[in-house]
């Protein structure tokens, strides 16, 4: 049987031959450990270590390269940013607000405070998974702690107008606002200085890095964050995150990041024409098909679809040949459909297609005959 084409890159993406080339060094010769600062093996890790922190600090504007905390990946940097601000919070009885299409690592996270005795909103999304910031002005109260919205969601695509979001809750209250912006580094501009966000999610994985790295971004300034470590140990990273640093996952993240920002531009345009070829030629194609998420305001990679009468993993087991997922991969071994779906108030299931850097002209094309075939195969069953 032949590789099926690979249509899943919001669930992760190969490493970039250029990033795995900048990696395997710190593997070996450069093994260094970052905290050993007596000779040069340690200085040589501990300067790649701070070049990729400045990569990633250029990637999201952030003022100083040390606003940047590394983790294994974005669960535990959502972990951080969540349970870290509520221990270091000063308010007694404190509430989070967040909204119910996160990402399961936020989700989790708030359930977990809820058993602590935190106080938690779900905040409804419209139709297309978008939050409204007059919802989430009238939900804030001045025990709220933290608000935290994700910039893009993994499932569906949708973009929240996060600078409009973090406005009302700098404003209206004194709580942090954190993002979750794993989805939305590599595929937005994204800006910490313009969004006013305090608190910042991301990993490697799913820009072309390593799996098994991420990093938080923590507001330094006007006032500085602080927040309390969910792991301690040798104080590597400012105290924040104890635990000896992946070199070779930071420097692959740190070049992965300057990838990133230097293609921006390109990729989005050339992968959302793709995108956009695609949804034409399936909607003249077959009928009763919906696009889930927002019709604008949208990742240029992810495409979201339900189809009428079609349960949508019955429909991937008729595709052997496309590697896409139903929901997201990190719930879709699950019962029941995506939270996400629910959320927008549908109960059909849903078929998850997301494109990426790889991906050219003949896969979209292949993609399309496959499903459409398929669709027609289904619908002559019933
Ligand atoms: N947030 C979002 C939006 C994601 O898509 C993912 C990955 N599925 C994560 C967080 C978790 O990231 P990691 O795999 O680095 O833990």
């Amino acid at each position: 049987m032949s590789t099926p084409i690979y249509l899943d890159y919001n669930a992760t993406t190969p490493v970039d031959p250029r990033v795995m080339a900048t990696m395997l060094p710190y593997f070996t010769e450069k093994f260094g450990n970052a905290a050993s600062s007596a000779h040069r093996y340690g200085w040589e890790a501990s300067a790649a270590v701070e070049k990729a922190r400045e990569q990633l600090a250029s990637l999201i504007g952030a003022q100083s390269p040390a606003e940047l905390t590394f983790t294994s990946g974005a669960t535990e940097a959502n972990n951080l940013a969540l349970k870290g601000a509520l221990a270091a919070s000063r308010i007694k009885n404190p509430h989070v607000i967040t909204q119910q299409t996160e990402h399961d690592s936020v989700l989790g996270t708030c359930h977990f405070l809820e058993r602590h005795g935190v106080e938690v909103t779900y905040l409804p999304v419209d139709a297309e998974g978008r939050v409204s910031s007059e919802i989430l002005r009238s939900a804030l109260t001045d025990r709220t702690a933290l608000v935290s919205i994700m910039t893009a969601n993994n499932e569906i695509g949708t973009i929240q107008d996060i600078p409009a979001l973090a406005a009302v809750v700098h404003a209206e209250s004194t709580a942090l606002f954190h993002t979750d912006a794993v989805q939305a580094a590599g595929k937005l501009p994204l800006d910490v200085a313009i969004s006013g966000v305090d608190l910042l999610s991301l990993s490697a994985h799913k820009l072309y890095g390593p799996k098994g790295v991420g990093a938080l971004y923590v507001r330094k300034r006007r006032p500085p964050i602080t927040l309390t470590p969910l792991i301690h140990g040798g104080g590597q990273e400012r105290g924040l995150r104890s635990g000896t640093l992946a070199v070779p996952l930071i420097v692959g993240f740190g070049a992965a990041a300057e990838i990133a920002q230097s293609d921006l531009a390109t990729d989005a345009a050339r992968i959302s024409a793709l995108k956009s070829r695609f949804l034409t030629a399936l909607q003249t194609q077959i009928s009763g098909v919906h696009i889930n998420g927002h019709p604008t305001a949208s990742l240029p990679n992810t495409i979201n679809l339900s189809f009428d009468d079609i349960d949508a993993s019955a429909l991937i087991a008729l595709m052997p040949g496309l590697a896409l997922s139903s929901g997201s991969a990190c719930t879709s071994g699950t019962l029941g459909g995506s939270h996400v779906i629910q959320a927008l108030g549908h109960a059909r299931s849903s078929l998850r297609i997301s494109l990426g850097r790889p991906t050219l002209d003949r896969d979209i094309d292949a993609a399309l005959s496959l499903i459409v075939e398929a669709v027609h195969k289904h619908r002559s069953f019933v």
